[in-house]
C-alpha cells in the first residue's frame, strides 16, 4: 500500500543512559530502526487497538479521505512513534515527525503545515507541550485545515488565512492529564497504550533477535521478557545489552542463566527495576516511614526532576503494585517491601492506613 512515504525527522530530546529507561536515546537510533516493526501484523500486541485502527484505516482508504485526527497516550516506548510510522505507511503518505518543545512559535508551524500534501500524517511528539500560541494556532488548522497569519507589521498588519492540505494529525504524549481540554476534544481517536504483558515482549524480542541475526532461545527470551518493564524499547535494548555478554562471556546463544547474570551486572532485577527504582523505593520505606510523601519531596531526595520522576520512574512501579498514589503523596507498598527485602513496620503503623 505504501507508495511516496517519507520521514522527516526533528531528533527527540536526548535522555538519561539507563538500561530499562524507556525514552530513546540517540546512540540508539539505528538499531531502533532494524526493530520497527513496519505493518499493523508486525506490530505485538494491542490487539484491541489494532482491530479498530484497521477499521478505521480501510474506512479513510475507502473514502479517499485521510485519517481522523488521532492521539497517542502511554508511557515512553510502547510504540507511538512505530504506530504513527505504520499508519502513514498503510495509508500511502508521507510523514513528517516533529516534538512539541521543537516548535518554538507560530512560524515554525505554519512552516510544517505548509509543507504537508494532502493526506499526510503530522506527527507531534510530547504534544503537551506545545505553547499555548502554538496550540492555539494549531485549532484552526485541525478544525478547518487553514491557519491565520499576520503580514506586516505595526498599523499594517493584516491577518490572512492559509489554506492548509486536508493531513492528519497524530499526536503523542506520555501525560494525558497535562493536556488541554479543548485539544483534547478535537482528537477524533483516542488510543491509550498499556504496558505489554510478558508473552507479547517475549514475541517481540524473538522477533528482533531474529531479524539482528541474535541467537536467544525460549527461555532466555522470557527471561529478558520479564525484566523489560512491560516495555517494547526496554525489551530490545536489554536484547542488545545482553548480546555482548553472550558473545563475550558465554558461546554466544542468549540463555535464561545468561540473562539472570548479565543482568546481576547492569543492576537490573527479576522484576526490572534498576538501582533508581530501587533507591525510590527505599527513599520512601527507609527515611519516610513508606510515605506518604510528596512528589516534590521525592524528586527533590532523588536529584532528579519531577516530570522525569512521573514519566519514567513511576508508571511501571505503580502498575506492578509497587508503588501507590493517595492524595497526601507517593505510598511504598507492601509489595515494595517485599520486593526489596525489608522488614515491613509494626502494626501500628500499618493499621493507621497509611500504608497498606
Ligand atoms: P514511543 O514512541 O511510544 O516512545 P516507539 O514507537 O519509539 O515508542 O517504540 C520503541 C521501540 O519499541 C520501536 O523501535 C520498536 O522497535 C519497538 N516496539 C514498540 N512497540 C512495538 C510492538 N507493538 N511490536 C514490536 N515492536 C515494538
Amino acid at each position: 500500500m505504501a507508495s511516496k512515504r517519507k520521514s522527516q525527522q526533528t531528533p527527540p530530546e536526548s535522555a538519561a543512559s539507563r538500561v530499562v529507561e524507556g525514552a530513546l536515546e540517540p546512540d540508539e537510533q539505528r538499531f531502533d530502526r532494524t526493530f520497527r516493526p513496519e505493518t499493523l501484523d508486525d506490530f505485538v500486541g494491542q490487539e484491541q487497538h489494532k482491530q479498530n485502527l484497521r477499521v478505521y484505516l480501510s474506512a479513510a482508504l475507502a473514502r479517499g479521505e485521510p485519517l481522523d485526527h488521532l492521539l497517542l497516550c502511554g508511557p515512553p516506548g510502547l510504540g507511538k512513534t512505530t504506530l504513527a510510522n505504520i499508519l502513514a505507511r498503510e495509508m500511502g503518505v508521507n510523514l513528517h515527525v516533529t516534538s512539541g518543545p521543537a516548535i518554538e512559535h507560530k512560524g515554525v508551524l505554519t512552516g510544517l503545515l505548509t509543507r504537508l500534501e494532502r493526506g499526510d500524517l503530522l506527527f507531534i511528539d510530547e504534544i503537551h507541550r506545545l505553547t499555548p500560541a502554538v496550540e492555539e494556532a494549531l485549532y484552526p488548522a485541525i478544525e478547518d485545515f487553514r491557519i491565520d497569519v499576520m503580514m506586516g507589521e505595526g498599523a499594517f498588519a493584516e491577518s490572512l488565512s492559509l489554506g492548509v492540505r486536508p493531513f492528519t494529525l497524530v499526536g503523542a504524549t506520555t501525560r494525558t492529564g497535562m493536556l488541554t481540554k479543548p485539544l483534547q476534544e478535537r482528537f477524533g481517536i483516542s488510543l491509550r497504550l498499556e504496558f505489554y504483558p510478558v508473552s507479547d515482549l517475549q514475541k517481540i524480542i524473538e522477533r528482533s533477535a531474529t531479524k539482528a541475526g541474535i541467537r536467544c532461545d525460549p527461555p532466555g527470551a522470557l527471561a529478558l521478557a520479564q525484566r523489560s518493564r512491560g516495555t517494547p524499547r526496554v525489551a530490545n535494548r536489554l536484547l542488545r545489552r545482553v548480546r555482548d555478554f553472550a558473545e563475550v562471556e558465554g558461546n554466544g546463544v542468549i540463555t535464561r542463566a545468561l540473562v539472570e547474570r548479565a543482568c546481576l551486572r547492569l543492576g537490573v532485577d527479576a522484576a526490572g527495576l534498576d538501582e533508581m527504582d530501587r533507591r525510590l523505593l527505599r527513599v520512601l520505606i527507609e527515611h519516610h516511614d513508606g510515605g506518604p510523601v510528596g512528589v516534590e519531596t521525592l524528586a527533590a531526595a532523588l536529584a532528579e526532576p519531577r516530570d522525569t520522576l512521573e514519566d519514567v520512574y513511576e508508571p511501571y512501579l505503580l502498575q506492578q503494585g509497587l508503588l501507590a498514589r493517595t492524595p497526601r503523596g507517593r505510598v511504598a507498598t507492601r509489595r515494595a517491601y517485599e520486593h526489596l527485602e525489608l522488614a515491613l513496620p509494626d502494626e501500628g503503623k500499618a493499621s493507621q492506613g497509611t500504608l497498606f
